[in-house]
């Protein structure tokens, strides 16, 4: 056994404990009373302004680290509101306003996911902001595993912890 202390660094795997709360005091996700997440740390894989905070970390290290919209999930756009008649949506297809939806983009064919921000008598305004955009993020995270990648998971990109299949 490597008596090694492994410092969180790019192309490792690290295993985190976090507590995601916003501004207002809500906590929106956390991995209490479950697994940490896992994921290939300099890869993408979380959001980029809590990934660099994260370097030189080691196994049992926590901090409190505050994301900015922009370095989350981005500014609240003007443009992501867009008004649908009501015939493009199913007869029998509840509408109520914050709910999620997914939309297939008409040009790529991608679907996208989209959020009833308003029901009007003529149609529905959609958001396609992410529903995190805008928001100032504050994660309480502790490192709970710093071990080195497989050449199989850097090759894919990702971390392949339990439960990860293919
Ligand atoms: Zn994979």
């Amino acid at each position: 056994m490597s008596t090694e202390s492994l410092t969180v660094a790019d192309n490792m795997v690290v295993s985190m404990d976090y507590t995601l709360t916003l501004d207002n005091g809500e906590v929106i996700d956390s991995s209490e009373g479950g697994e940490p997440l896992e994921f290939l740390h300099g890869r993408g894989q979380i959001i980029p302004g809590l990934e660099k905070e994260l370097y030189g970390m080691q196994v049992g290290d926590a901090k409190k680290v505050t994301v900015s919209p922009a370095e989350g999930y981005g500014e609240s756009d003007d443009d992501a509101y867009q008004e649908y008649p009501l015939d493009v949506f199913p007869d029998d297809m509840e509408l109520t306003e914050g709910m999620g939806l997914h939309m297939r983009d008409t040009e790529s064919g991608q679907i996208i996911e989209a959020y009833i921000y308003e029901i009007r008598p003529d149609g529905v305004v959609l958001d396609f902001n992410h529903p995190l955009a805008g928001e100032t993020l504050y994660f309480d995270v502790k490192i709970a595993g710093v071990r080195h990648a497989t050449s199989e998971e850097l090759s894919h990109g990702h971390a392949h912890g339990a439960g990860h299949s293919h």
